[in-house]
């Protein structure tokens, strides 16, 4: 049998001439270094300048056919030539964010289910347990947040880090906030229309002096939008937190949110569901329990999607009044609400670190319409 090495492949080849040039594809440079020789068997690349070079499979075939005629025609080579082009080399974007460990959403598939309240909480219980907690309300619906941490009145200043003019979040019980609240006039009905509240948003993320975060909490806005789509290609989100309460009705709607989150568009991971108003427990009994939305629905669709339940917030007058104080329980560690907050702060911190731990936080990418 004879031997095939490459000086012979080469030979054979220079009888493939690229159209239009007189030249062939080994002067041309088109025949890779590497070809590979095992037996009868061998495989090459051919280079091609353009990914669509309209000669491409003319050439191979014609490479084909010229090993066999010239080389000999027992070598295997059909289907063992590849056609190799250039790899286009994407710009790498720049970071945004670059001291921001995560990047979390909370969400809920409709209005009303407590995410407001949950994401206020859990923000208030991560920052006392001394993490570095950043929070935007990003639900251009009902702003809520300036109320429940009680700085309505606040108006977040700028300042210039060199030569660019920062926003500064507000800070309170240790969670620094941003909220589009505070752009708008609580009074006046705003209704901001999809393009130009992605636009306020990215600003309050791009344009803010966010500094060092453990944690950045997005309170999105319920439901499926425009804006989540915006924020989702704003910035590289670790993975989204879903709030639902027990009832059929809100859990339709959770996983509605969940598979959107999960669609291959959006591919945010979903780290974890929180059940809000598991039950009721009036203050007078305590270790009574009323399941007035229904017991476990959450937790239910939490397993059958085979995702952890993050934690079970009772209904509380005291979650409701310290929403309206601009108090939040979670800031009372010892009382019972407080508790149930800690938890599912301490579940959502390591739901965050196994997921660091599957795939690391990917590249944060720069807003595009600076
Ligand atoms: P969302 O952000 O989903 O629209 P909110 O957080 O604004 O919902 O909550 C809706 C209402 O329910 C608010 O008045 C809030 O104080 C109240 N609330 C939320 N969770 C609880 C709870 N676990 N116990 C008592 N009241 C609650």
């Amino acid at each position: 049998m004879a031997s095939i090495y490459p000086k012979l492949i080469l030979d054979a080849l220079r009888n493939v001439r690229y159209p239009g040039t007189g030249k062939d594809i080994v002067e041309m440079g088109m025949v890779s270094d590497d070809i590979h020789i095992n037996g009868m068997k061998v495989n090459l690349s051919i280079l091609f300048e353009k990914p669509n070079d309209p000669f491409m499979k003319s050439i191979i075939k014609a490479a084909e056919t010229a090993i066999l005629t010239y080389a000999d025609p027992n070598i295997e080579i059909k289907g063992n030539i590849e056609a190799r082009t250039p790899q286009v080399e994407q710009p790498k974007p720049a970071k945004l964010l670059p001291q921001v460990k995560n990047v979390i959403a909370i969400s809920s598939g409709k209005g009303g289910v407590g995410k407001s309240t949950v994401s206020a909480n859990l923000a208030v219980s991560l920052a006392k347990k001394g993490y570095k907690v950043g929070l935007l309300d990003a639900d251009i619906f009902g702003p809520s947040m300036p109320k429940m941490f009680d700085v309505e009145d606040a108006r977040p200043y700028l300042e210039p880090i060199d030569g660019k003019e920062y926003i500064i979040p507000v800070e309170k019980y240790g969670v620094k906030m941003l909220s589009i609240g505070f752009f708008v006039n609580k009074n006046d009905a705003v209704v901001w229309r999809g393009a130009m509240a992605g636009n306020a948003l990215k600003q309050l993320i791009a344009d803010a002096n966010w500094g060092e975060l453990d944690y950045f909490l997005i309170d999105f806005p319920p439901g499926t939008s425009d804006i989540h789509l915006t924020l989702v290609q704003t910035l590289a989100i670790t993975g989204a937190v879903v709030v639902s309460t027990p009832q059929e009705v809100a859990l339709a709607d959770a996983r509605k949110g969940i598979n959107m989150f999960m669609n291959d568009k959006v591919n945010v991971p979903i780290l974890g569901l929180v059940e809000n108003m598991a039950w009721f427990t009036p203050a007078e009994l305590p270790d009574n329990k009323y399941y007035i939305f229904g017991k476990d629905g959450a937790k239910n669709l939490a397993e059958e999607m085979n995702m952890p339940l993050l934690g079970q917030i009772p209904i509380v007058q005291s979650i409701c009044e310290g929403g309206d104080k601009g108090e939040p329980v979670a800031l009372n560690e010892n009382s019972i609400t407080g508790m149930a907050f800690s938890t599912l702060a301490d579940n959502f911190v390591e739901a965050v670190d196994k997921r660091n731990k599957q795939q690391p936080p990917t590249q944060k990418v720069e807003v595009h319409n600076k």
